[in-house]
């Protein structure tokens, strides 16, 4: 199955709801940085986070996560956009921990102190950037949280990651429900309560459940109608171009430096792990095209 999240909203605008698989970019994810099982969990779940978040965006914008924590992963840095596209990366990609009551030690892993930064370029006037104290370190919870306390939009989200033995992801997702102005408490506490009472995301992703499928289940009897599905991907913004740029940027006595000793420079790329390679000639056809 592809990757892909579909958005819902009800007749009376009070609700948006999306769904979405993310099992294959998470696996993506993980093949690039080697993360560990529970590394690979926390960097899934951010991911998938992510993408929930940008399905509220228009195509250009985009929006940044940064969870820091004082746990052994450290950080994890997540960019999405309105296009689909995902990539991100994680502090210390070996950490495993032992599970925590059956489950995954996500909070163990990324610590439960620390803050959550977001950022979003809408493409009007400045990036919007709000911080929140992490509320578990379990990034479903602290991206809720930022929600509630940072936008004031009182908000619902799951996050699920299922790693199997060998470390391979069998199935990742997710939901995000959001409450707009004027919202109907009756119709809020409903939905809390299907929400509470349902199958986790990868536990109906593995029944063979469609993101369609768990919107319904949330949504169910109210009038609703799905304004968007959307492929997802890990895609990356880095170019060759653009790390030339970087090394420009460095100023031409730092690049004599670099390549005093060395035949060639490999600069990788830490959303992606794609590495560009500068020979010697190459830099100092740099330098000497900035004169
Ligand atoms: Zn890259």
């Amino acid at each position: 199955m592809e990757d892909y999240m579909v958005k819902a909203i009800t007749e009376s605008k009070d609700i948006i709801a999306v769904a979405c698989v993310t099992t294959n970019l998470v696996n993506d994810a993980r093949g690039r940085h080697g993360t560990y099982p529970t590394a690979t969990a926390a960097l899934g779940r951010a991911l998938t986070g992510a993408e929930l978040m940008a399905s509220l965006l228009d195509p250009d914008q985009r929006v940044a996560l940064k969870f820091q924590g004082d746990g052994p992963l450290k950080k994890i840095l997540v960019e999405a956009d309105g296009t689909g596209a995902v990539r991100g990366y994680v502090g210390v990609p070996e950490v495993n921990l032992p599970p925590k009551n059956g489950k995954i030690d996500v909070s163990g892993a990324l610590g439960s102190n620390g803050y959550l930064t977001v950022s979003k370029d809408l493409r009007v006037k400045d990036v919007y950037t709000g911080v929140v104290r992490l509320h578990s370190g379990e990034i479903a919870s602290d991206i809720a949280y930022y929600f509630s306390e940072s936008e004031q939009i009182p908000s619902a989200v799951g996050l699920g990651v299922f790693v199997e033995r060998d470390g391979e992801v069998s199935a990742a997702g997710g939901f995000l429900v959001q409450s707009l102005p004027p919202s109907d408490d009756e119709r809020i506490d409903a939905i809390v309560s299907r929400i509470e009472h349902m199958d986790s995301v990868t536990a109906q992703l593995r029944d063979g459940r469609l993101p369609e499928d768990i919107l319904e289940l949330i949504l169910q009897d109210i009038p609703h109608y799905i304004i968007e599905n959307r492929q997802l991907a890990f895609r990356c913004s880095c170019s060759r171009e653009r790390t030339e740029q970087a090394v420009i940027a460095l100023g031409a006595e730092e690049i004599r430096n670099i390549i005093s000793d060395r035949e060639s420079v490999d600069i990788s790329c830490q959303f992606c792990g794609a590495v560009h390679t500068f020979s010697r000639e190459e830099l100092k056809r740099l330098i000497e095209e900035q004169h």
